[in-house]
């Protein structure tokens, strides 16, 4: 363990594993394959990196990602570890260059995208290379339920056995347990070991209400925004029109500031609204799923879904956009029976008709250039949503109909390939499947919404974390059993009731000081707000600091002698340094990010 710390530390610079990092590389150290779920942010990468450097030869990177290789080549690079990438954005040329230096064992990582592994030329060149790890990033892509399903995934347990089974891991973000079933499944590994973990937000509390008016809605809405005295809010509808008029509602009767935020806004709106979202102007937006992606706001206190989304991904995706500055926050979903309705009638339209799929086609077969579409282009050429042409090219691509050669700049080469009646049909079978799996996915976010159980535990099980679903405030049935209350996240913006916990003996120097700041906030599970750091160290009572434990803290208090300000001024030091990051407008961390899996059904575009 000590030999893996310290690699860690001398090849890049971190001197502690995040969770799952350390037990993944000790498995496949022992020869293990191993699948890897852990959320977007978490430290995946470095897993494969820093395994490749414990192992012999060469680590083959899998990753549909071009765009993102070139930078984490470009990051190893500055590590002074040998990687490189080979993939369409190459001239022929470099591309045959990387290829003999591959063979010749110039690169410790070589990233490719999974189309490569349709080149003869690559094929043959690897039988020449000794790799001894094969990663597999963005490992959902095989999973033919998502809408990034990639064909070319179903490739990789042919290069697999032509390179007699080397040591594999796959990683995601986002596969619940039947998509990592199938991961092992499709790669051949059925063995694998699972590591799981970091799904669990323990400063967010969840909540369903039931109101099934819209009147219990709106009573409910402002129930909840009173609450809301500092930080944002963020309100999902399912609906645009629904967008508007809640937003409406909340300026108009409820007197607060409030936009609205969907697809059907032109750009520039788009953008002011979000712009001003993030630079803290505006405190509650009212908006469908088409926001949030990239949003960082740490100090968003409530989530709140005026209806029931799709899946339970999409759901805690965007209930997770809550509290990322490690503060007291609140997910809280308004249920109503007849909301279903809504999610079925979007399963039933965002997959294309196969007269959609017979258009889609049509426009394809009219582009002179296939090798550089942008997705923009066929919706523009169809008219038809940009959900359900991308749906609709990822089953034409798993019927044949279509090949994906690669992406690049976010356009797509595509080569059309010529129907048949069969394939058409293997189109309509597959949407159907399609739709029956997002029928379960529902079932299971209203077996959610109307459980009498732990809705922590059941958002963890749901991601297969079987870690600890601790948390000071944890959900409505835990508070109604009587475990562990529900706080009101009024309490994260109360002032600090600094009382001083006079502690006798030892004052710390500057140097401990700073030691012990940084102990204190790695002890913490979570990125985490600097004023929040300022009062454990100084050893506040603040009713939320002892709510939520933190006068456990090994740390709290150990600063006590210095006043809050002098403790601010130290952490803004070790900011300047380096030795802390910020995440958002306060949050410290040596962080634990936490946006989660895609959930991309149904997503307004
Ligand atoms: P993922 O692949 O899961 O999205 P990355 O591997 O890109 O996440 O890691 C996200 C960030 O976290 C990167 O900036 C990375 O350097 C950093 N990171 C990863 N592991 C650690 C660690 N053990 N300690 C500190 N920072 C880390």
């Amino acid at each position: 363990m000590l030999g893996l710390r310290s690699a860690l530390a001398e090849h890049f610079g971190h001197d502690a594993f995040r969770p799952g990092q350390a037990e993944t590389i000790g498995h496949l150290r022992r020869g293990r394959h191993t699948l890897v779920v852990m959320p977007t942010g978490s430290g995946k990468s470095l897993i494969y990196q820093l395994a490749a450097l414990l192992l012999p030869g060469t680590t083959l990177v899998i990753s549909p990602l071009i765009a993102l290789m070139k930078d984490q080549v470009e990051g190893l690079a500055q590590r002074g570890i040998p990687a490189t990438y080979i993939n369409s954005s190459l001239s022929p040329a470099e591309q045959a260059q990387r290829l003999r230096e591959m063979e010749r064992g110039d690169w410790r990582l070589v990233y490719i995208a999974p189309e490569r592994l349709r080149s003869v030329s690559f094929r043959q060149a690897l039988q020449r290379v000794r790799v001894s790890l094969l990663a597999v990033d963005e490992a959902h892509c095989i999973s033919q339920w998502g809408h990034d399903f990639r064909p070319d995934y179903l490739r990789i347990a042919d290069a697999r056995a032509a390179l007699a089974q080397p040591l594999t891991v796959a990683l995601t973000a986002t596969a619940i347990p039947e998509v990592q079933d199938e991961i092992v499944r499709l790669l051949g590994l059925p063995t694998a070991a699972r590591v799981i973990t970091g799904f669990n937000r323990p400063n967010i509390a969840f909540e369903v209400l039931k109101a099934e008016t819209r009147q219990d809605k709106l009573a409910a809405l402002a129930a909840a925004l009173r609450e809301l005295r500092e930080g944002a809010a963020i309100i999902y509808t399912g609906k645009r029109a629904d967008a508007e008029e809640v937003a409406a509602h909340v300026r108009g009767e409820l007197k607060r500031r409030a936009a609205h935020y969907h697809a059907g806004l032109d750009a520039e709106t788009r953008s002011r609204v979000q712009d001003e979202f993030i630079a803290g102007k505006l405190p509650i937006i009212v908006a469908t799923n088409a926001f949030g992606m990239g949003i960082d706001r740490s100090d968003v206190r409530l989530v709140l879904h005026y209806a029931v989304p799709g899946t339970l991904e999409a759901y805690y995706q965007e209930a997770g956009r809550a509290g990322r500055d490690g503060a007291p926050a609140r997910a809280l979903l308004l249920y109503a029976a007849q909301d279903r309705g809504l999610q079925e009638w979007f399963i039933d339209h965002d997959t294309p008709s196969l007269a959609e799929l017979e258009l889609l086609r049509a426009a394809l077969a009219r582009l002179k250039d296939t090798s550089s579409v942008a997705l923009s282009d066929l919706v523009a050429a169809t008219r038809i949503a940009e959900d359900k042409v991308r749906v609709g090219l990822a089953q034409m691509e798993a019927a044949g109909l279509l090949e994906h050669l690669g992406d690049s700049n976010g356009r797509m080469a595509l080569r059309l390939r010529r129907a048949d009646a069969r394939a058409l049909q293997a189109v309509a079978t597959a949407t159907e499947h399609w739709r029956e799996h997002r029928r379960q996915q529902l079932d299971k976010m209203i077996a959610y919404a109307e459980a009498r159980r732990c809705r922590r535990r059941m958002l963890l099980d749901h991601f297969g974390d079987k870690g600890p679903a601790d948390a000071p405030s944890c959900c409505d049935n835990c508070a109604r059993r009587g475990k562990r209350p529900l706080l009101p996240i009024a309490a994260a913006s109360a002032p600090p009731a600094a009382v001083h916990a006079p502690r006798p003996g030892h004052r710390a120097t500057k140097a401990e000081a700073r030691l012990i700041a940084l102990a204190c906030i790695r002890a913490i599970e979570w990125s985490v707000d600097v004023a929040r750091v300022v009062q454990v160290l100084h050893g506040s009572r603040a009713q939320d600091v002892i709510a939520y434990r933190y006068h456990e803290n090994p740390y709290y208090g150990q600063l006590s002698h210095l006043t809050p300000g002098i403790i601010g001024r130290l952490l803004s030091e070790l900011v300047a340094e380096g030795y802390l990051e910020v995440k958002g407008s306060r949050a410290l961390s040596l962080p634990l990010p936490h946006s989660q899996g895609s959930g991309r059904a149904g997503r307004d575009k």
